[in-house]
Order: structure tokens, then sequence, then C-alpha cells
């Protein structure tokens, strides 16, 4: 299925909907009949590799979704999504809840609330684990003690979950081509135990923000196992494209993490928000949140095997997500989301050939992905005045970065380009960089 009769279909899942609100009074029952586990021998081990008919997808709906209604439907079906998901990742086996270890994933509404999330599990553990070693400090001594790594490159969301869980946070210097290594890990964390401080956690990115530079996790996560600090893996963006072959090295070392998390609303085609994370530990995560009031008991006697994901995000509530994953990756099929994604970061490729040919330019990362950085050979004033000219008109829209103090233009490639806008896109600030040099007060 192409991405526009996606959206076609989208209308036709408009109308199922308001059907289903009108059958509920004639033959629907108000709670479902099926036990807990009903769901996953209904579906295949993993996702398809070639795409499905819509039709029998939708046929799906009735036979495996509607018995179990939203719950616990929603629940298993995100259990296997999951599955589906890390297997066509090739995330360890430790990661699945398949596999029957302590492992599994869950959808987070975004990269932040993973990292939250994470940040919260690793704080618990270690408190936990010193509170037990150490039973006669006093209350908070611990919590004043941890500190938090993350990269000079890392996005604002580590800051602001450490924030929220009131614990320091140290940012290691990136390294040329803004990779965050293991000699600086291991510098900031002498420095920090010889003042008395406690590492917890660090949270590596694969595909920063900025330039969509990957730390090298193979360096970073053997010194994290070592010291008993969580690693989680922030992959926000890059993360879709591990699903290639081509693009797979780029998570080597994925096996030390605790947690891995990408937002599948970047670049799958699942639409905002949909951010899987996975976790080797379910028990880590669960445990630094539950509170379990009398209202919120199971009346299923199988409660215990029950994974119940009310404890492993902030809210209550939740929302069928996984029915996104199941649709595009059943839909698509995950030899046609590889297709996608190589063809994306072809036309990446294109628009930096675009740059590096044109002398009045420069390319200011390594072109991994979908992300070119680039700017005018000048000054930072220059730039950001050219950044304004293309903005302006509201045809294209460009956003910026500093890196290493360098104003710097960012041009992603996400799901949906053509190489038409692609080049279009490049003509459009070719011709805004050459009225801006030939009249630079514009
Ligand atoms: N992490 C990285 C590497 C990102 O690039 C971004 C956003 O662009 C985020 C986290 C935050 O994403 P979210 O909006 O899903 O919280």
């Amino acid at each position: 299925m192409d991405p526009k009769e996606f959206c076609i279909r989208g209308k036709q899942m408009v109308d199922y909907i308001v059907d289903y609100r009108e059958s509920l009074d004639k033959h629907r029952k108000v709670f479902p009949e099926v036990k807990p586990g009903y769901l996953r021998p209904l579906l295949p081990d993993a996702a398809p590799e070639e795409a499905e008919s819509f039709e029998d997808v939708m046929s799906d709906m009735e036979r495996v979704i509607m018995p179990g209604a939203s719950c616990p439907a929603a629940t298993e079906l995100e259990i296997v999504m999951l599955d589906w998901l890390g297997k066509a990742l090739q995330l360890p086996v430790e990661f699945l809840s398949g596999s029957g270890g302590g492992g599994g994933g869950v959808i987070q509404r975004t990269a932040s609330d993973a990292t939250l999330m994470s940040m919260l599990s690793a704080r618990h553990k270690t408190l936990t684990k010193l509170g037990r070693e150490q039973p006669n400090q006093v209350d908070g001594k611990h919590l004043s003690k941890l500190v938090a790594y993350m990269s000079d490159q890392a996005h604002s969301s580590v800051e602001r979950a450490a924030i929220i869980e009131a614990v320091r946070v140290r940012k290691l210097p990136s390294d040329e081509k803004f990779s965050m290594r293991g000699v600086e890990l291991e510098k900031a964390i002498k420095q920090d135990k010889e003042n008395g401080l406690i590492p917890f956690y660090l949270c590596a990115t694969l595909g920063t923000t900025s330039s969509c530079a990957f730390d090298n996790i193979l360096e970073l996560g053997p010194i994290c196992q070592r010291e008993g600090i969580w690693m989680h893996i922030d992959a926000a963006y890059a993360g879709s494209a591990f699903i290639c072959p081509e693009f797979r090295p780029l998570l080597n070392g994925v096996e030390f993490a605790d947690s891995f998390d990408f937002n599948a609303h970047k670049w799958m085609g699942a639409t905002f928000d949909c951010s899987p994370m996975w976790v080797k530990s379910r028990k880590d995560i669960v445990n630094s949140l539950k509170v379990e009031p009398p209202y919120l008991k199971h009346i299923h006697s199988e409660s215990d095997i029950i994974t119940d994901y009310r404890h492993w995000q902030i809210s209550l509530g939740r929302k069928f997500s996984s029915l996104k994953l199941w649709f595009v990756l059943r839909l698509f099929g995950i030899k046609k989301m590889q297709e996608l994604i190589l063809s994306d970061v072809a036309m990446a490729r294109e628009f930096e050939e675009f740059v590096r040919k044109d002398e009045r330019f420069e390319v200011t990362n390594e072109v991994k992905l979908g992300l070119v950085c680039f700017a005018l050979k000048g000054s930072n004033e220059l730039n950001r005045h050219l950044l304004e000219a293309v903005n302006r008109e509201g045809k294209i829209h460009i956003t910026p970065t500093e890196l290493r103090s360098k104003y710097t233009l960012r041009f992603v490639i996400c799901w949906g380009n053509t190489r038409e806008s692609v080049r279009f896109a490049w003509e459009y600030i070719s011709s805004k960089a050459t009225a801006l040099l030939s009249s630079p007060s514009e």
C-alpha cells in the first residue's frame, strides 16, 4: 500500500467506527468474555514481510479485536505488536515479552515519556539497592547523590526528566563527530565517585536531534554494565531505520541497554503519538510506579500474569495505539517499509549532493540517515538571514541548530517526501542564497 492509499483507507476506518457505535445496543456485549492471553494465538509470531490487503486486516478486526473489545484486546495487541516490531528491529530476545524472560515492550506517548520512565526505573532500582545495603542512611541521602549522564548533544528531555526526578545530571562532551564516547564516561564516573556521588543512569542517543549523530554504545554499554548504571537508548528519529539491514549495525550495542525507545510516529507511518519502548526487566519499570488503590484491583484471578500497562507510564488511561502499529505493519509489510526508508535516505543523499556541489555551501554533519545539516560558508548572521528568507513565505520550513557554535540549517526527510519536493526545496534554498548574497541587506 502506498502512503496515499493509506490515507484513503483511513476514511473507510471512520465509517467502521460509526457502524461500530451503532451496533453497540444491538449485538455487542458490554464486557468481553475472553480469557487473558486469548489474543496471541490468533496472530502470527512476526510482522508480515509482504503487504496484506486492507480487507484482510479489517476482517481480523472482527475476529481478533472485537471479542476482546478495548480490554484486554488493547493490552494484548500491544504486547504482540511490540514483539513483532522488536523482532523486525532484531532486538535481543531479552526485550521481547514472548521470550518468557522478564522483558517486554510498551507504547509510550513520546520519547520524552520513555526517557522519564527509564530514569524513574533506574532511580528506583538504585535507591532500593542502596536502601537494602545501607538501611541506616537518613531519608533522601542517597537521592541527593545520584548522578545521571547524557551527552552535550542529547535532547533536552533528558535534562527535564532529571528536573522532575530531582537528580543531578552531567553533560559529557561529545567527540568531533558529536558522538559520546567511553573515555569521557570513564572520566566522569571516576571524578563523581571520588566526590561521593552515585552514577546510576546514562541516556545514549542514536540519531541526535541536532545532527543525527550516534553515541558509541559499544563503548558506553560495557562501562554501564560494569558500574551498574542503567543505559537507556533514545533513538527517537533514527530508530525506524534499524528495520533495514543496511542500518541495523547502527544499533549494535543495544544488547548492553536496559531500555530502548524510538518514535514510530516520526518515520514509520504511525500517526502521532506512538513511541514504542522496550525494557529488559519489566519489574524495574513496574515497581517504580506501582500504587494499587482498591478501585483498580483486577476482578480476574489471573491478575498476577496480566500485563498492566498503567504501571509502565504516568497516566492511568491509555489509548489503543497498538492498532496503529498493527495497521501500518500489515498494510505496508516489512519489505515495503524498508524500501521507503532506503528511498528517504537516498533522497537525503541527493540533497547532500546538491549542497556539496554548490561552492557557497558546506555540509556540517556526517549524513547517515535523512538529516542533512548545512550552512552558507560565512557568518552565523548570514545563515540566520538565510533561514529567515527561506521560511518567510511558508513554502518550505527549515529549522536551525548550533553545532560547536556554528549556526546551521537542518533539512530532514521524514515519512512521505518525494524527490520532486526535495529538488524543489533545494532550488528554493539556493535561490534565496543567491538573492541574499547579491544583496546582503535583504
Ligand atoms: N529525543 C530525540 C533524539 C529527539 O530528536 C526528540 C525530538 O525531536 C526527542 C527526544 C523528543 O521527542 P518527543 O517529542 O517524542 O518527546
